[in-house]
């Protein structure tokens, strides 16, 4: 059977740039027929994420993360319809989803390996499996209630870096609903920043492209920051921690502002700012997601009645078209995204 993938058709580098013509569309086959435990699966959604600039290197740097291979079938977080089943679990029709799907139309699958999909949890807006209620939520969830210390009443301020991204537009709404009484987020653009002031609840946005984050933190964060969901590290998040209480928690979900540098993971902080960490006593914990999968039943369900709630407001961007999985990853490492950035196979 005739199919279309994007394959790895070159590297950037460690410290280069990514761009779309670092991968390939081209045609492909799969077999005609499905073995005893497979799936023959059609691909809905595919998820463009940051994470995926160091799969991009030969070497990940990290032990979880396989480096994509030059000429081989990308792949990452995917959602499809069974069409075809030899799996004791599976039925032609079901919805079903793996943080490994191929970037392919149709692929054949190990039925073990997928997880079926309840559209009603989500109002039947399958996408958001891959981000609000899928593992960009967790992460903001799981996130806040592993690292944060956000308590009810407590009076605490959060601060949110890449604040309009996927992980951190969920992040700040559910630093809200956990308990902190001032949200405030920081992002790329005007309209982001609206987007989060009059959608999301945040109370106020700086954009960090425009005057000075410093000054403007201090004005909207009066009593200082107690709580820091960090996205992107680099010179915002100098600019934050300068700012946070003695006894105060950093979230520390990702650094995207060092990603296309060759540099370790965490990156260190600068001197003067790591003594203000250590002075003030200020966690700054590693977070992976991953770790924290024994409780993925339970905080997918609470992330589903938040949204179906209306408590958890969810935006994407959705670019159509699998030959266009490549310009969607640029433009999403270059901040053209609002909330999750989703591909659309079919269209
Ligand atoms: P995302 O925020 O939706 O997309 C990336 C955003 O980062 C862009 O829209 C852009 O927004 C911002 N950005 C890009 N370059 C930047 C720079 N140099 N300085 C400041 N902001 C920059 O992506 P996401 O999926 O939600 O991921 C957010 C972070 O969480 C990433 O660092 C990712 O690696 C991390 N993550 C961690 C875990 C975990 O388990 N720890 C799990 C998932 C994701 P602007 O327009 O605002 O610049």
């Amino acid at each position: 059977m005739i199919i279309q993938r994007v394959v790895l058709n070159s590297r950037p580098g460690k410290n280069g740039v990514p761009v779309a013509e670092n991968f390939r569309l081209e045609q492909s086959t799969i077999a005609d027929t499905v073995q005893a435990g497979q799936v023959r699966v059609k691909t809905l959604y595919l998820s463009v994420d940051p994470y995926m600039r160091c799969r991009m290197n030969e070497d990940t740097g990290s032990d979880y993360l396989q480096p994509w291979q030059l000429s081989e079938v990308a792949d990452g977080g995917g959602i499809g319809v069974v069409e075809e089943s030899k799996h004791h679990n599976l039925a032609k029709g079901d919805f079903v989803t793996s943080f490994t799907w191929p970037w392919q139309t149709e692929a054949i699958l190990n039925g073990d390996l997928l997880q079926k999909l309840v559209p009603q949890l989500v109002n039947g807006r399958l996408s958001y499996f891959l981000g609000a209620a899928g593992i960009t939520g967790l992460t903001a969830l799981l996130g806040i209630r592993e690292k944060g210390h956000v308590a009810v009443g407590a009076n605490q301020t959060m601060v949110v870096s890449g604040a309009a991204g996927a992980c951190g537009s969920l992040a700040g709404q559910i630093g809200r609903l956990e308990g902190c009484s001032r949200v405030v987020g920081i992002a790329g653009t005007d309209e982001k920043c609206s987007i989060l002031v009059q959608e999301m609840g945040f109370d106020a946005a700086i954009n960090y492209k425009k005057g000075d984050v410093a000054r403007q933190l201090r004005e909207l964060c009066p009593g200082g920051v107690d709580v820091y969901f960090d996205n992107v590290g680099g010179d915002i998040s100098d600019t934050v921690i300068s700012q946070m209480n003695q006894n105060s928690h950093i979230i520390l979900c990702g650094q995207i502002s060092q990603y296309n540098k060759d540099v370790p993971y965490p990156p260190p902080l600068p001197p003067d700012i790591e003594k203000i960490q250590k002075e003030r006593n200020i966690t700054r914990e590693r977070f992976l997601v991953l770790n924290y999968m024994d409780k993925q039943e339970a905080s997918v369900l609470q992330l589903c009645q938040w949204i179906q709630e209306g408590k958890l407001k969810v935006r994407e961007t959705v670019v159509e078209g699998l030959a266009n999985i490549g310009a969607a990853f640029q433009s999403m490492m270059n901040g053209g995204n609002i909330g999750k950035q989703i591909v659309s196979v079919l269209k």
